[in-house]
């Protein structure tokens, strides 16, 4: 298995960690890395945070530089995309007509934004955050007193509204739903980041419908409301989410279904291909469902189980998921996936800043969303993974630690 010929599609940090992977356990065949940025594998969290905000520089935003993909002979192929996978000859076709054959081949095409379907959309002065790219272009719009409409009030939005706003911008946050964050936290986390930035002067309006864009002076000049109410904008962003970055697999054949289908060995319909990271929906083993994440942590351990597994070392996937979001001084981490829960108790004052939220299923902790409480977070990581039952009158009260409410 050593000297197979791998490649991987998709330079970003699932690929970055199943390479590291691959070294780390003796590979010494060719590997291809394909990406369609003209970047060697960046982190893509500070991307809304420092990067934007300018504090964090370019370089260090680098998963490895150069010299380590030279030090190993790897093969970038950089700046181009994949056009097609010829499957029966496990050949890799790129944009540039250069083309590379496999044995094993994986596919971390990651997600893209998805694009608001509305009038005006396309006008200048309208902004999506992904790439390094796109932040070179939203930071010039980043200059005090000027107004931001961001459309979107989950993960990015709000992020963007907090380094905006410290940069001394007008924010307004536009979200569909009744709540911010609707699709990933607590009625009650919610609320308590709507009033931390509404406390720090960004305008945050929910159940707010978009109309379309108006034009003014050749770029966009306002966001028009369904209620016909118009709102001045210098800038426009539309943070609305992402969608899986599958439309390859699905032109190849591969069985997809908001995402390429993999097993718990990572492996797609095709024995010789892989998915992992954002593209990818698995089989939750700890949780009994199929899950696509969307998540660093994910792309990491994903990453890894796959080169492990692409190596013919049998691995399962099944990792408890995390995930976290820094606004202003808040870090908010949420261990596990509350989708299922049928219990949810609160620990700790909202208006003390740290807090904790738990939830269970038929008397299983199988999430915890902790604010600015490493404590919580930390007993929550080795608490789900070992299906603990907490008793729920120790579990709300916010004096004895999770690991006293067994
Ligand atoms: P997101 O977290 O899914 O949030 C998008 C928000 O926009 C949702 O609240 C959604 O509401 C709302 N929305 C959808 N359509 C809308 C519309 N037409 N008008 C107004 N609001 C609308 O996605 P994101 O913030 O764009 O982030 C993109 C990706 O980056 C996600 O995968 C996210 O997990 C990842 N990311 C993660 C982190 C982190 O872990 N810290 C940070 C940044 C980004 P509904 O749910 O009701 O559709």
């Amino acid at each position: 298995m050593a000297t197979q010929r791998i490649t991987l599609i998709g330079a970003g940090q699932t690929a970055a960690q199943a390479l590291e992977t691959l070294y780390r356990r003796g590979h010494t065949g060719p590997v291809t890395l394909v990406g369609d940025e003209p970047l060697l594998p960046y982190q893509r969290p500070p991307l809304s945070k420092k990067f934007l905000a300018g504090t964090l520089e370019r370089d260090r935003l680098l998963i490895r530089h150069a010299t380590h993909y030279a030090d190993h002979g790897v093969d970038l192929r950089l700046g181009f995309a994949v056009v097609n996978i010829d499957r029966t000859r496990r050949r890799v076709e790129i944009a540039d007509g250069s083309s590379v054959e496999y044995d094993r081949l994986l596919l971390a095409t990651g997600s893209h934004p998805r694009l608001l379907p509305l009038p005006g959309a396309d006008l200048a002065g309208v902004y999506y955050l992904r790439s390094v790219a796109d932040v070179d272009r939203l930071r010039a719009e980043l200059l005090p007193r000027r107004r931001a409409v961001i459309v979107g009030g989950g993960y990015i939005g709000l992020e963007v509204a907090a380094t905006c706003r410290e940069a001394g911008l007008d924010v307004t946050v536009l979200e569909a739903a009744d709540r911010v964050m609707n699709r990933v936290v607590s009625p009650a986390v919610s609320a308590f980041y709507e009033a931390e930035h509404a406390r720090r002067g960004v305008h945050i309006m929910c159940g707010a419908r978009v109309d379309s864009l108006v034009p003014g002076k050749g770029r966009v000049a306002a966001v028009r409301l369904e209620d016909g109410h118009d709102l001045p904008a210098d800038f426009v962003l539309v943070a609305i989410g992402v969608a899986p970055t599958d439309a390859l697999a699905r032109a190849v054949g591969l069985e997809c279904d908001n995402g390429i289908l993999v097993d718990e060995f990572c492996r797609t319909s095709d024995p010789h291909i892989w998915a992992a990271g954002d593209c990818a929906r698995h089989p939750s083993i700890h949780y009994g469902t199929r899950v696509r994440l969307e998540s660093v942590d994910n792309a990491f351990e994903q990453g890894t189980s796959a080169a492990l597994n692409m190596l013919g070392i049998a691995t399962v996937h099944d990792k408890v998921p995390w995930f976290w979001s820094d606004q202003f001084d808040l870090k908010m981490v949420i261990v596990g996936l509350s989708a299922a829960h049928d219990e949810v108790v609160l620990r700790g004052d909202p208006a003390s800043r740290a807090f904790s939220v738990c939830y269970l299923r038929d008397g299983e902790l199988i999430a915890v969303e902790t604010i600015n409480h490493t404590k919580d977070q930390m007993a929550a990581r080795k608490l789900i993974p070992a299906r603990a039952r907490p008793d729920l009158a120790k579990l709300a009260d916010p004096e004895l630690s999770l690991k006293d409410c067994l």
